[in-house]
């Protein structure tokens, strides 16, 4: 999964990393910063290599808490 880090962003221009993304999950409203389309993010990881902005994480567990280890 793919976070953005907004304090890394001026939120002054158009995101170039708009044009790395093959899926055209990344969108940004102006010039603020950009977010992800979790749904279509396939976490191929271009966005990374092309700002500090654009961080992988885990996935959050929000699921299967209940049933883990029975
Ligand atoms: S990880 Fe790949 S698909 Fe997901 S937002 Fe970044 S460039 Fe787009």
């Amino acid at each position: 999964m793919i976070e953005v880090k907004t304090k890394y962003c001026p939120q002054n221009h158009h995101c170039p990393s708009l044009a790395v993304c093959p899926v055209g999950a990344i969108k940004q409203d102006g010039f603020k910063a950009p977010y992800i389309d979790q749904e279509k993010c396939t976490n191929c990881g271009r966005c990374v290599l092309s700002c500090r902005v654009f961080q992988q994480v885990s996935e959050p567990v929000t699921s299967n808490k209940m049933t883990a280890n029975k």
